[in-house]
């Protein structure tokens, strides 16, 4: 999320306004009273029916999928399949791009997200985003990760700031440093960084568009250890252009082809072991994309 849709959330002074604030979609059904999530419907993201057009032309077509709950979904397929659409489409991403017309339905926990009643600032909260380069702002690391706390009104505090740096995996390597700028930290930290302040505001789901693609081999095998760490508590949705990575990392895998049109959607076992699809086996093999 960039800096300038932050500053663009209204100010709130409690948790309860917060709360409030968050029209439409329903928390309670997976949270208890203190704000921790429990038990609820397996299902957290289904899109039915889901078709993008960039003016005239279709990006996605006729999607229809379920993202399930505490899970590594991967979306793979070659370039210009429309991977980053559908996941900009899940979190009203595509809301901010003028010639982007989303139709069809996209439900989260239940809820039409692009209901009259839905804010898509409030919907962002809960689907955080990290994206393919790591974008901390030019602040302390301390500031970075507190940041969406303090533009939603939240309380921040020292735990907090702990909890999200050491769920992010990071907090051994700048615990000393809390007050320094994040921006000398290197760029697979700085993606850790990114994630630490995405998750700082406790989000139920979080998408990643090729987090790990700017970063080298060593810095790429640490995100995708926490990744897969990541999905006990979280939801996680991650555009790949690496197969490697998706076989690796994901429980499910969706496979767009040119066209948008979503080919196949099945455990990643099934999907790179034994597709159904010919044209899903041709791509996992190499024979084009
Ligand atoms: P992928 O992530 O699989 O590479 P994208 O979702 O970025 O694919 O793009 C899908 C199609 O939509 C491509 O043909 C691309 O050119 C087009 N597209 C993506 N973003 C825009 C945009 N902002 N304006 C116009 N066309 C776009």
């Amino acid at each position: 999320m960039s800096e300038k849709e932050l500053d663009d959330e209204p100010d709130s002074t409690d948790e309860e306004a917060v709360d409030s604030s968050l029209m439409g979609i329903d928390v309670a059904k997976t949270t208890d009273e203190d704000g921790d999530r429990i038990g609820s419907t397996e299902t957290v993201i289904e899109t039915r029916n889901l078709d993008v057009y960039y003016g005239e032309e279709r990006a996605l077509q006729d999607v229809n999928m379920d993202i399930h709950e505490r899970e590594v979904t991967a979306i793979i397929g070659p370039s210009g399949c429309g991977k980053s659409t559908y996941l900009r489409c899940i979190n009203r991403m595509n809301d901010l791009v003028e010639a982007a017309n989303v139709e069809g339905e996209v439900r989260f926990n239940g809820t039409d997200m692009y209901g009259d009643d839905i804010d898509p600032v409030a919907l962002r909260r809960r689907i955080g985003m990290v994206f393919q380069h790591p974008n901390p702002f030019p602040k302390s690391i301390y500031d970075n990760v507190a940041y969406g706390l303090r533009v939603q009104g939240r309380k921040v505090t020292d735990e907090k700031i702990e909890r999200a740096l050491r769920d992010a995996a990071l907090w051994d390597e700048v615990k000393d440093q809390l007050d320094e700028s994040a921006m000398d930290l290197s760029g697979g930290q700085q993606q850790r960084l990114c994630i630490a302040r995405a998750i700082a505001v406790d989000p139920e789901v979080i998408l990643m568009d090729e987090p790990a693609s700017a970063l080298d081999p060593i810095a790429t095998s640490k995100i995708e250890d926490l990744i897969d760490d990541l999905a006990e508590e979280y939801t996680v949705v991650i555009v790949t252009h690496n197969m490697q990575q998706a076989a690796r990392i994901s429980d499910r895998t969706a496979v767009f082809l040119t066209g948008g049109e979503l080919v196949e959607y099945d455990d990643t076992e099934k999907i790179f072991e034994n597709p159904d699809d010919d044209r899903v086996e041709d791509y996992i093999t190499g024979k084009f994309g």
